[in-house]
C-alpha cells in the first residue's frame, strides 16, 4: 500500500481506469472557453480565466442541485460553431485518456450543444463523433457515446435526440440517458422513447434518486427500464428499492464530488457509497462533469478511499462492475475486463 497520500494519488493516476458516466458539457476546459469567447466576441463577465472561473466552475459557494445546473446554461452559448463543438469533443476525450481512462462513455445533450446556433440536431452528432473517433485513434482510449434526452425538453425534442442516438449507433452511440432536473420533471412521459431506444439496442440510463428520492429509482428501473442509475444513490432510502437493484442487476453510476456540490450528501463521511457496496449493489465510481466539478477520475478515486471508506480491493470490483455495465457487447466487455483488471492487479 502507499505510504503516503502523494503517494496514493501517483498509483490511482497509474490505474486503468472506466468512466461511464460524464458529460461532454461537463468536461469544457476553462482555457478554451476563454478561446472560444474572444474569438467569437461571446459576452461573458470576463475572458480572464479566474474571474471566468466562477461562472463556469463550482467554486466555494453553497452546494445546491439548480446552482449547480446553472453552470450548463452559460456554458450552451460556447457551442458557436461546428470547430469549437469538435474541439471540446476532441478535449474531453483526450482529458480522460491522459487520466488513465481505458474506457469512456461520454455523454452528451445534442440540443444542448445545438440550442446556440440552432444547428441541426444529427449535425452537431456528427461532430462529437468525427472529433471523439479522433481523439480516440490518437490516445487510444476506447471511446463511446450517450445521447441525452433532458427532462424538460419536449415529447417532440426528446423523440428526435432518441431518432438521432438510433440513426447514429453503428458510429459509436451505445446508449440514452435522461438528464436534468428529477424534482419537477417525471420520466414517465419518455417511457415509449426509451422503450423503442431499448427495443433497438441502445442501452438505458436515467439520471434518478439523485435530487429526488428513492422513487425515481423504482420508476426508472421498472417504467423506463434502466440497466443502469445515474447517482442513484438515495434509493439507500427504500430498502425495496436497494432489493430491487440487486435483483434487477442495476448498476449506479456514482460521482462523489458531484454529489457534494448539488448538495445530496452533506459531507463526504455521510456518502452512502460504502453502505450500497456492502448491500450488494453495483456501484462504480465516475466524474459527472470534470470541469464543473474540478475533477478528474484520479479525483474521484481518492475521494472513494480517503473520504468515503473505500479499499483499492474495493475499487476493484468498482471498476469489474462498470466494465459489466458498459454499453458494448458481451465479447468486447470480456476483452476489457481481461485487459484491465489485470493491469490493475499488476498495480496491486
Ligand atoms: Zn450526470
Amino acid at each position: 500500500m502507499p505510504r503516503s497520500t502523494l503517494e496514493l494519488r501517483r498509483l490511482l493516476h497509474a490505474l486503468p481506469k472506466v468512466d461511464l458516466h460524464r458529460h461532454l458539457e461537463g468536461s469544457l476546459r476553462l482555457e478554451t472557453l476563454a478561446e472560444i469567447a474572444q474569438e467569437h466576441g461571446i459576452d461573458l463577465p470576463s475572458y480572464n480565466i479566474e474571474q471566468l472561473r466562477p461562472y463556469v466552475q463550482f467554486t466555494d459557494e453553497q452546494p445546491g442541485f439548480h446552482r449547480f445546473l446553472e453552470k450548463f446554461k452559460l456554458l450552451r452559448r460556447f457551442y458557436t460553431t461546428r470547430e469549437a463543438v469538435r474541439r471540446v469533443a476532441y478535449e474531453a476525450v483526450v482529458d480522460a485518456a491522459s487520466d488513465n481512462v481505458k474506457y469512456l462513455e461520454l455523454r452528451f445533450s445534442p440540443s444542448a450543444l445545438a440550442h446556440a446556433q440552432s444547428f441541426p440536431l444529427h449535425e452537431v452528432t456528427e461532430w462529437v463523433i468525427e472529433a471523439v473517433a479522433q481523439a480516440e485513434s490518437e490516445t487510444g482510449v476506447i471511446a463511446r457515446l450517450l445521447c441525452a434526452v433532458v427532462r424538460h425538453d419536449s415529447f417532440d425534442l426528446a423523440r428526435q435526440v432518441i431518432e438521432v442516438a438510433l440513426a447514429y449507433r453503428d458510429r459509436g452511440i451505445v446508449g440514452v440517458d435522461l438528464t436534468g432536473d428529477e424534482v419537477h420533471y417525471p420520466a414517465a412521459p419518455f417511457a415509449s422513447l426509451f422503450k423503442h431506444a431499448a427495443d433497438h439496442g441502445l442501452g438505458i440510463t436515467i439520471h434518478a434518486g439523485e435530487a429526488g428520492g428513492a422513487e425515481n429509482v423504482r420508476e426508472a428501473v421498472e417504467v423506463m427500464h434502466a440497466q443502469r442509475i445515474g447517482h442513484g444513490i438515495r434509493s439507500i432510502e427504500d430498502s425495496n428499492v436497494v432489493q430491487l437493484l440487486r435483483q434487477r442487476g442495476v448498476t449506479l453510476e456514482i460521482c462523489p464530488t458531484s454529489n457534494l456540490q448539488t448538495g445530496v450528501v452533506d459531507n463526504f463521511g455521510l456518502h452512502p457509497l460504502r453502505d450500497l457496496y456492502v448491500m450488494g449493489v453495483n456501484v462504480t465510481v465516475n466524474t459527472d462533469d470534470p470541469s464543473v466539478s474540478d475533477t478528474s477520475l484520479t479525483d474521484e478515486y481518492m475521494v472513494a478511499m480517503m473520504g468515503l471508506g473505500v479499499k483499492l480491493r474495493d475499487l476493484r470490483v468498482c471498476t469489474r462492475n462498470s466494465i459489466r455495465a458498459a454499453f458494448l457487447p458481451p465479447e468486447d466487455k470480456q476483452r476489457l475486463e481481461t485487459l484491465i483488471l489485470s493491469e490493475f492487479d499488476a498495480w496491486l
